[in-house]
């Protein structure tokens, strides 16, 4: 039978502690044919929308996003983890299972009204996610769409990126 994206993917006992079941995408980056179908699947429900920018969230999104982006032709934008980049920022914070953490995307990085798409690896309670949707609106663009290849569904994120207006598109749970 035809391998689906999910079955690159493996999983990971008590990584990175101890009682987490942690699912490792590099499985599926690491073969052809399994790579080209995960960014031929998160792209589907975009065709024929219009897309200025693809923004990725690190690190595992830059992977992601690099190649959604030479596939629609548009540019990439990374949004990093605070301290990264080298030009002027805006920040977000956002919560985490034990304390916060910030995101910076560079401040000239999106243009007032540009059409983003929002990709990374996996979608678990939303936080990252929201705080990267949240740089995205500041600086004045529009999110068109969030697309994941995984979403654990038991952990809210999708309700959470729906709350805020965006629709969620993922491959597998
Ligand atoms: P969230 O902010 O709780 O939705 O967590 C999602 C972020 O954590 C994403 O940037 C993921 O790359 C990362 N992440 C959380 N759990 C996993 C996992 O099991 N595999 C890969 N990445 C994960």
């Amino acid at each position: 039978m035809k391998k689906t994206v999910q079955d690159y993917i493996r999983t990971i006992v008590d990584f990175p502690h101890e009682g987490i079941l942690f699912r490792d995408v590099t499985t599926l980056f690491a073969d052809p044919r399994g790579f080209r179908m995960c960014i031929d699947q998160l792209l589907h429900p975009y065709a024929g929308l219009e897309i200025d920018k693809v923004v990725g969230l690190e690190a595992r999104g830059f992977i992601l996003g690099g190649a959604i982006a030479h596939q629609l032709s548009t540019g990439f934008v990374p949004i990093r983890k605070k301290g990264k980049l080298p030009g002027a920022v805006i920040s977000q914070d956002y919560t985490l299972e034990y304390g916060t953490a910030v995101v910076e995307v560079h401040d000239d990085a999106l243009a007032s009204g540009e059409k983003v798409l929002v990709v990374d690896d996996l979608l678990a309670t939303g936080g990252t996610a929201e705080a990267g949707i949240r740089l995205v609106e500041k600086l004045g663009a529009e999110v068109v769409g969030c697309a994941f290849i995984v979403d654990l569904p038991d952990l809210g994120g999708r309700r959470r990126i729906e709350a805020l207006g965006h629709e969620v598109h993922a491959l597998c749970a």
